[in-house]
């Protein structure tokens, strides 16, 4: 079995709108695929419905919190979509990140570049919008070359000149959240210090208090050094490792199936959430 437990679609910032990232799974020669858009579950639907034959899809979203300053994401597999409390917060962050882009568009052209917010929102679609929108709309004028380029501290990267912080969660209350809608809640590349969000052991280990289930281990962003910090972490804490590609379609490199998560580990995700169950085409909610 080949499980990829980490993805985005059109629905936040990736670029395979929903219908296609299922055909993309399976042609990647997935058995299972998650769909992780950041904050919301607006791609779930249409997912489902263009399920190729012998895919499972795994509902979920990748939360938005922060801790000391530092952006964490929280990967929430098989909530219930309707829980009231998380729903709201889900709402919450991405109105937020609406307000945040505006304000960002606001400061590029106090810096010279003719962004605008008309255009981010058009590139975004309806999505959850992100930063990678805004960076898309700096290409399209010829600011930057890519989307790594705008992630500086020239633009939008982290305490950049025209960056704004967004509404986010503390983690450890998200992690209640998606646990009391029923689903189960696995930590997000970790020590993925590329993007300067690496996180101390002690955060993780207030999170497994919490109730957290899993670790992202096997993670493009992680090296080889981290994999093996975290595989022993995970032992200690009690907690099962997934590994996942974090597919965004065109703007990052990443491969769906560039990293699988053990099928073991799988069961004991589905074991555990009681909001939802794995989607199969053709009979509607098998285990
Ligand atoms: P936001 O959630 O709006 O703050 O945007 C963060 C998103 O931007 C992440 O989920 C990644 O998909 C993307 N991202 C972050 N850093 C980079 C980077 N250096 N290069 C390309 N994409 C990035
Ligand atoms: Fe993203
Ligand atoms: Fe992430
Ligand atoms: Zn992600």
């Amino acid at each position: 079995m080949r499980i990829d437990l980490h993805a985005h679609s059109t629905a936040s910032d990736g670029t395979d709108p929903p219908e296609e990232l299922v055909r993309h799974a399976a042609d990647a020669g997935l058995d299972v695929v998650a769909l992780t858009d950041h904050d919301t579950v607006g791609g779930h639907t249409r997912a489902a419905a263009a399920l190729p034959d012998e895919l499972t899809l795994v509902p979920g979203a990748e939360i938005s919190c922060r801790h000391d300053g530092r952006s964490v994401h929280l990967l929430a597999y098989l909530f219930d979509p309707d829980e009231p409390a998380f729903a709201t917060e889900r709402d919450r962050i991405r109105s937020d990140r609406v307000r945040r882009a505006r304000e960002m568009v606001d400061r590029l052209r106090e810096l010279g570049v003719p962004v605008t917010w008309e255009r981010v929102a058009e590139l975004a679609d309806g999505g959850t919008v992100g930063r990678p929108h805004v960076a898309r709309a700096m290409i399209e004028l010829g600011v930057v070359d890519d989307i790594p380029g705008a992630f500086t501290e020239r633009w939008i990267g982290h305490a950049g000149r025209a960056y704004v912080g967004k509404y986010s969660l503390d983690p450890v209350h998200a992690v209640e959240l998606v646990r009391g809608a029923g689903g189960v809640a696995v930590l997000a590349h970790p020590k993925a210090s590329s993007r300067g969000a690496s996180h101390a052991d002690e955060l993780i280990e207030a999170l497994a208090g919490a109730g957290l289930a899993g670790v992202e281990i096997d993670h493009p962003d992680h090296t080889d050094d981290a994999r093996a910090q975290l595989r022993s972490l995970a032992r200690e804490l009690d907690l099962v490792g997934t590994g996942s590609s974090d597919y965004h379609g065109e703007s990052k490199h990443n491969r769906l199936g560039q990293e699988t998560t053990g099928p073991e580990v799988y069961e004991a995700l589905v074991a555990a959430a009681t909001g939802a169950a794995p989607v199969r085409s053709g009979r509607s909610r098998v285990r």
